[in-house]
């Protein structure tokens, strides 16, 4: 069997393995990523990318339907839902090909099929035999799918509904959705299809939405937009069976002492995502998995096998990392140094890690919660301040949500912050350059703030510290 050899071999060609193949390029080596979907991964064909087309869109339509300001006249804009998915569609071929496709060539390429170890040293595409010096394993992850008696005779969506160019893309506007879970991808979806016209129901195990790794007021906060807006969560609910009943799903749950039955047109589930360890025969290469199945990695993304790294989705989120496109990219630039570099090598650097789930208002987040502060032998001071003490949220009448920031009282480090609210996703930026210096809750008053911005929300609940926000004057410290 004829033998291709790289330096590289990258298991993926997610953004975890661009990044790689394109640090290994500009260290001169030569690299081969290989798929078995479409090129580019999750991020760009069915994550981040049309997502938040669609969301966009469905926020167009809500704000014309609920105008924030007493004048303007509610307006029901037009849904052509075919239409808007081909624009998503244009937007990610477009976006593939310019960020992607056009990149390979040359130093690195893509063998297309699916990849399995034979050794440590060696893989198998469909059969085509691949050698490299070194190895990267980025094959991200996927939907998890629940243990629920009758699920897998249902036909069901996943957080894949949104893709292009593959058979499980969802082209008509479904009339209404149960969706299994209550994570970020549900939440966000859940709320888009809200907006474009479907009965939403949300199942959540337990009696508050986010109820894990978020602060208790981010839950509170954006259950009472949620509701305000119509979208129904049902807490404490486990799905017991699931049934096709004609062209709707039918799905039993028991809510407490009492067993319910919900139908509708389509079940997404959303339960989470789980590594792609276990279809790459990585028995054979010898690396070792951990308890979630994850790749398991030392600071410098090296696995046990000393030739092998991985980054990415398929290390989980056991190392302080998290499933998320920057956390990738920067994994994959750091394995490809790490495998070739002469110097020092690179260690990850999973502390500050700024999130967004991208409701609207938006829930974005750096750092720890107060609850894992104090485990980590903090104590704490900590406050939350309600958006509408923030001038521009009452200026552009969006004052929903809320701001809570956590620090060590003795050092008065700022350790965390936790926002709600409208461009909370770009303001969580300054938090986290923040945190990277060890910023106190001094520094986000000192800072001049520019006025009336979101990123003001952050000096006043810095000075909440010290006084009260509420008898403050415009930009008064
Ligand atoms: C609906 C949704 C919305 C999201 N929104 C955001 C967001 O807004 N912001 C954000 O930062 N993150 C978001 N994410 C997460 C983000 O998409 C992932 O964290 C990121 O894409 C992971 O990149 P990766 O390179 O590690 O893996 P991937 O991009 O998943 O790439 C891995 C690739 O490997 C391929 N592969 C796996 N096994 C094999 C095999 N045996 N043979 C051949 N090929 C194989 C897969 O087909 C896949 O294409 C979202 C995810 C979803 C599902």
């Amino acid at each position: 069997m004829p033998n291709k050899h790289f330096d590289l071999v990258i298991l993926g060609s997610g953004s975890t393995a661009f990044a790689a193949a394109l640090r290994a390029q500009e260290l001169g080596k030569t690299s081969v990523m290989t798929e078995e979907r479409t090129t580019g991964g999750t991020c760009v064909n069915r994550g981040c990318l049309p997502s938040k087309n669609l969301i966009e869109a469905a926020k167009i339509i809500h704000d014309a339907r609920h105008p924030r300001y007493p004048g303007l006249t509610p307006a029901e804009l037009g849904l052509d839902f075919r239409t808007l998915i081909e624009q998503k569609d244009d937007v990610i071929h477009g976006y593939r090909k310019k960020k992607y496709e056009s990149l390979t060539g040359g130093q690195f390429t893509i063998e297309t099929g699916h990849v399995e170890f034979v050794d440590d040293h060696t893989v198998h595409v469909d059969g085509r035999r691949l050698t490299g010096d070194k190895i990267l394993i980025a094959t991200g992850s996927r939907p998890v799918i629940p243990d629920i008696d009758g699920l897998r005779e249902v036909s069901y969506l996943t957080s894949d509904l949104l893709t292009s160019n593959e058979a499980m893309e969802l082209r008509e506007l479904p009339r209404s959705v149960i969706i299994l879970g209550a994570g970020y991808i549900a939440l966000e979806l859940g709320q888009m299809f809200h907006r474009f016209g479907a009965e939403v129901m949300i199942l959540q195990r337990s009696a508050q939405l986010l109820s894990h790794g978020y602060e208790p007021e981010v839950g509170q906060a954006i259950n009472e937009v949620f509701e305000k807006e119509g979208i129904k969560v049902i807490t404490n609910a486990t799905a017991r069976s699931v049934r096709q009943d004609g062209d709707q799903v039918v799905v039993t749950l028991q809510v407490g002492d009492e067993s319910r039955a919900l139908r509708a047109e389509k079940l997404l589930v959303a339960t989470g995502r789980r590594p792609n360890s276990d279809r790459i025969a990585i028995e054979k290469a010898g690396v070792e998995l951990g308890s979630k199945s994850q790749v398991c990695v030392d600071e410098y993304l090296r696995t046990n096998v000393p030739n092998i790294l991985a980054g990415g989705d398929v290390i989980g989120s056991e190392v302080g990392s998290q499933m998320a496109t920057p956390v990738g990219s920067q994994d994959g630039g750091i394995a490809a140094y790490n495998a070739f570099a002469d110097g020092e090598p690179r260690r990850v650097n999973h502390r500050v890690i700024p999130r967004t789930i991208f409701t609207d208002p938006q829930i974005a987040t750096v750092g720890m919660t107060e609850e894992e502060a104090i485990s980590a032998g903090h104590k704490c001071w900590c406050n939350t301040v309600p958006m509408s003490l923030v001038p521009r949220a009452g200026a552009i009448r969006d004052t929903a949500g809320m701001i809570k920031m956590v620090a060590d009282t003795n050092t008065e480090e700022v350790l965390g912050v936790s926002m709600v609210g409208n461009s909370a996703g770009e303001v969580i930026h300054e938090a986290a350059m923040g945190l990277r210096f060890g910023a106190k809750i001094t520094d986000f008053i000192d800072l001049l703030h520019v006025y009336p911005t979101m990123a003001e929300a952050l000096k006043i609940v810095a000075i909440s510290r010290h006084k009260d926000p509420a008898k403050l004057s415009c930009c008064a410290e």
